[in-house]
């Protein structure tokens, strides 16, 4: 199949080099020059336009950092250049309802489009093991599915446009919300005289158990291998965590639903961030406990 691919950054490259790995005709396109040398030794066809990446394509993957970005890409560049007919698939993670706001006027040009979020990070894209979380009609999803499959661990109708952000936002809201509980208790249980270690051992097999403290434990040396094992480096960056939690804090108010824990773990991660944290694995808020 003939796909373009737009965002080829630290998620977006090692999806279409997947794709091309499976045999599809990959158009890429990205603004940094970088992105696109790494892609060409990948097997992509790469262009220095989306207009012309875009031409005689069945589906335009998307993996940008932000609403207005894949807004303005596809609306500008992308509706009324590519084939009347072609799938769009937003893989970014973005607002709601600027999600659902470009799926409408897709559809009024004569595109099907989902939302088709991912869990996973580098090494997820990398491997070809991500989690879609989809949005779309039951038909679209099909179609994206053939699309998704070879960068995919797993892929899952989510529901009507909209609905995998509306899952990406609530999982990472709940992820950040146990990460913090699980370094407020790995430090609470260090503190008041019991090895780390142990804690482990016996919390992770207790009620206590969760991603956070059995797969990715945020203490250096205790349980799981994680970043904390590597300075905190590599993983998942607190800032992205952030921009996660903003996303699902106005995705709350839109929706009028009340996240107190939400509200409070972004505050937590806004402290990180604003104190040089960013770029650091957003388990590493242990340290400041
Ligand atoms: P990134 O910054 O590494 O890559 C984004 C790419 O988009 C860059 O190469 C940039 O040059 C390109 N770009 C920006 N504006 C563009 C434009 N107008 N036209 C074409 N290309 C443009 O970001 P990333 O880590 O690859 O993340 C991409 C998306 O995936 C984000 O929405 C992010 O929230 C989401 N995501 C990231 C992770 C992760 O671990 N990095 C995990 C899950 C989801």
């Amino acid at each position: 199949m003939k796909i373009a691919f737009i965002g080829l950054g630290n998620m977006g490259g090692g999806m279409a080099a997947n794709l091309v790995k499976a045999g599809h005709d990959v158009h890429a396109f990205d603004l940094s020059a970088d992105a696109l040398a790494k892609a060409t030794e990948h097997g992509c066809a790469t262009y220095t336009a989306v207009a012309p990446a875009v031409e005689g394509v069945e589906a335009v993957v998307t993996m940008l950092p932000n609403g207005a970005i894949v807004k303005a890409v596809l609306t500008s560049d992308v509706i009324g250049k590519a084939p009347a007919g072609a799938l769009l698939i937003d893989c970014s993670t973005i607002d709601v309802a600027t999600a659902r706001e470009i799926a409408a006027l897709a559809g009024s040009a004569g595109y099907q489009m989902v939302d088709a979020p991912v869990s996973g990070g580098i090494a997820a894209a990398n491997g070809g093991t991500l989690t879609f979380m989809v949005g779309g009609t039951a038909q679209a999803f099909e179609r994206a599915s053939a699309v998704l499959e070879p960068m995919a661990k797993a892929v899952i109708h989510a529901g009507e446009i909209g609905s995998g952000q509306v899952a990406k936002m609530c999982n990472n809201m709940l992820l950040a919300i146990h990460m913090i509980g699980t370094c407020e208790a790995l430090a609470l249980a260090q503190k008041a005289g019991l090895d780390p270690q142990t804690f482990y051992e016996i919390s992770s097999k207790s009620t206590g158990y969760c991603w956070s403290l059995n797969d990715y434990t945020p203490a250096p040396g205790i349980g799981a291998a994680s970043p904390a094992d590597n300075g905190y480096a590599g993983g998942f960056a607190s800032a992205l965590m952030l921009k996660d939690l903003r996303l699902a804090m106005a995705g709350a108010v839109d929706a009028g639903a009340m996240v107190p824990m939400g509200e409070h773990a972004t505050e937590i991660y806004e402290a990180f961030v604003n104190s040089g944290g960013g770029g650091k694995d957003f388990g590493a808020i242990f340290t400041t406990l």
